[in-house]
């Protein structure tokens, strides 16, 4: 079975391309879908990354992916800028299919397809990605000290994260399309109590402003159809995310909210064989450091299960 793959890891973020760092090195000879328009991961999409440790004057996103990519392939990491389109996961050989519908076999595959945030769809979105508008408090809050910000959400990711931003900011508003929130009672309370946050309720933003930087939103109210002008330079969405894990259904146990499970501490999903790290899985953490460190723990999780083989 000469074109049998030891491994194949299916996704580029910092999850994937640290899981090909270490199964190039322990010479598995790993070959990565990269994914065809998104290849490099969420960090394609920001500019300064200050808070992945060893870059003391922080790092453009795109270039600590650039590196990360580099530095797999140094080691003989295969990289294909393509989409997986289906997987058969169950037998001790695995089947991965690329976009052009060829197929190809591997004892092992690494899952590390991240989450996507849930956007707005809102005009000047993404153009304003990094530029005002984020989707992470603990990645971005500190840029916006002594700012007017905005919050949009009601679940106890927007609590967090309005708590969390009103360390730095000038004044916070959460802005939710109901009249009451979804958050826990706790969460609710610690938000209530803090003099810098405010409410916006029954309401939900129209429109987005800022040539180069976020200047202002539009709010309309959501019964009366009344609009108003919101000046902030932040707005952090807290709406909530997607796992890309589509493909693994029927597969792959995932959980309520449609997450890889895999068997903690390991990066062990339900099938032998197959592994999974990175946002995909995590609920919680859900940052860039937290991505490499359990694609590292699947490369040597995905190591040993081939030891085992032989
Ligand atoms: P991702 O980075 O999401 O990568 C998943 C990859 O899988 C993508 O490349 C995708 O194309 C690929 N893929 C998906 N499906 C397929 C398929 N079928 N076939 C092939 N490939 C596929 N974290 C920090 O620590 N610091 C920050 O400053 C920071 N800033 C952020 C700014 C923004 C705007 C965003 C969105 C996130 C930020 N984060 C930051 C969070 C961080 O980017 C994520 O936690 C991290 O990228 C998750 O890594 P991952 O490898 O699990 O997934």
């Amino acid at each position: 079975m000469s074109d049998v793959r030891n491994v194949i890891i299916i996704g580029s973020g910092p999850a994937g391309y640290t899981a090909a760092l270490y199964t190039a090195r322990a010479s598995l000879k790993p070959l990565v879908f990269e994914g065809a328009v998104t290849a490099g991961g969420a960090l394609m999409n920001t500019t300064d990354v200050e808070n992945f440790p060893g870059f003391r004057e922080g790092i453009m996103g795109p270039d600590l992916m650039d590196n990360m990519r580099a530095q797999a392939e140094r080691f003989g990491a295969e990289l294909i800028p393509d989409d997986v389109t289906a997987v058969d996961l169950s037998d001790e050989i695995k089947t991965v299919t690329d976009s052009a519908g060829t197929v190809h076999r591997a004892k092992a595959v690494i899952v590390t397809t991240g989450s996507q945030h849930r956007k707005l769809g809102l005009p000047r979105e993404d153009e304003l990605s990094g530029r005002g508008v984020s989707w992470c408090a603990t990645c971005d809050g500190f840029f916006f000290k002594d700012q007017d910000i905005a919050v949009i959400g009601g679940g106890d990711t927007a609590m967090e994260e309005a708590t969390f931003l009103s360390r730095f900011a000038k004044s916070v508003t959460v802005v939710h399309r109901r009249d009451a929130l979804r958050a826990s009672k706790a969460m609710q309370e610690r938000a209530f109590a803090d003099p810098k946050i405010s409410f916006v309720w029954n309401s939900e933003v129209a429109a987005i402003h800022g040539e180069n930087k976020l200047s202002s939103l539009t709010l309309r109210d959501v019964n009366t159809g009344d609009v108003s002008e919101l000046p902030v330079t932040g707005l952090f969405i807290a709406i909530g995310h997607d796992p890309r894990t589509e493909l693994f259904k029927g597969q792959l146990e995932l959980d309520d909210e449609g997450y890889l499970k895999v068997t903690a501490p390991s990066t062990r999903t339900n099938l032998r064989g197959v592994f999974a790290a990175g946002d995909v899985v995590d609920h919680t953490y859900r940052q860039a450091i937290t991505a490499a460190g359990t694609g590292c723990s699947a490369a040597l999780d995905a190591e040993r299960y081939l030891a085992s083989l032989s």
